[in-house]
C-alpha cells in the first residue's frame, strides 16, 4: 500500500541527512564515513544488519556481497521470486550503516562498538517511525540486541515475534512482526550446528508466511 505523500518527502529527507552523515569518522571510529542502506517509503518490510561490508561499501549497496547472497538464497526459500524482487520490497539498512573497517587481526569486519551503534541508532529509529514496516527482520546478534534484547539466537530462531518479544502464533493483529534470522557471514559460526540449520529452515517457513501477510496491507 503506498503511504502518503508526506511521509514520502520524510523519509526521503531522512535519506538525504543520513547520506551526509560523518559522526562516526567525526568521532575516530572509522576513517570514512559512507552510508549504505537501501529503500523506499513504500516498502513494508525492513531489514537490519549488522554493518556493511567492505563490497557493500565499494558498490554502495547493501548484502552485495558473498554474505548477500546466502542472505538471498534464504530469502527466495522464503518466498521473493529472484534477487530484484527482494531489493523491490524490502527496505535494507544496519545497526551501523558504514563500513566499520577490518578486525585489527586482519580475521572479518570489525564489529561496530556500542558508542557507533549509538550514534548510528537515530537514523534507524528515523526509518522505523517512518517507514512504519509491518515485518521487520533482524539479521545477526547484534540487530536482534536492538529488536529482541537480552535473548540469544539459539532462543528465538524459527519463531515470530510481536514488538514486546512475545511468541506470535496465527495472523497477526499488530503490526509490526519480527522474524530473526541469524548472520548469513561466512564469519558467523553458528550455523555450523545441524540443530540450528534445522532452526534456520523452521525461521524461514515461518519468514514465508509473514512475507506473504505483510504483502496483504491487513491486519
Ligand atoms: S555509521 Fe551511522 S552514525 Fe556512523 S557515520 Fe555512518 S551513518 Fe553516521
Amino acid at each position: 500500500m503506498p503511504k502518503p505523500p508526506l511521509l514520502s518527502s520524510s523519509l526521503r529527507s531522512l535519506q538525504r541527512a543520513q547520506r551526509a552523515c560523518t559522526r562516526c569518522a567525526d568521532a575516530g571510529y572509522i576513517t570514512r564515513a559512507h552510508p549504505v542502506f537501501s529503500g523506499s517509503a513504500d516498502q513494508r518490510i525492513l531489514l537490519v544488519g549488522q554493518a556493511p561490508g567492505p563490497v557493500e561499501h565499494d558498490q554502495t549497496r547493501p548484502f552485495a556481497g558473498r554474505a548477500g547472497r546466502q542472505l538471498m538464497r534464504w530469502l527466495i526459500r522464503a518466498g521473493f521470486s529472484d534477487e530484484d524482487d527482494v531489493r523491490d520490497r524490502i527496505y535494507m539498512t544496519a545497526m551501523t550503516t558504514c563500513f566499520p573497517g577490518r578486525r585489527p587481526d586482519g580475521a572479518g569486519d570489525r564489529r561496530p562498538s556500542a558508542a557507533e551503534v549509538g550514534l548510528c541508532a537515530p537514523w534507524l529509529e528515523g526509518v522505523l517511525a517512518t517507514l512504519r514496516p509491518r515485518l521487520i527482520i533482524p539479521i545477526g546478534s547484534l540487530a536482534l540486541e536492538r529488536f529482541l534484547p537480552g535473548r540469544r539466537l539459539d532462543d528465538v530462531i524459527g519463531a515470530v515475534y510481536d514488538e514486546s518479544g512475545s511468541p506470535l502464533a496465527g495472523t497477526p493483529e499488530h503490526v509490526p512482526v519480527l522474524v530473526p534470522l541469524p548472520h548469513p557471514s561466512g564469519q558467523s559460526r553458528w550455523l555450523n550446528d545441524p540443530a540450528r540449520v534445522a532452526l534456520l529452515d523452521r525461521a524461514i517457513v515461518q519468514l514465508r508466511a509473514m512475507v506473504a501477510w505483510a504483502g496483504t496491507g491487513g491486519g
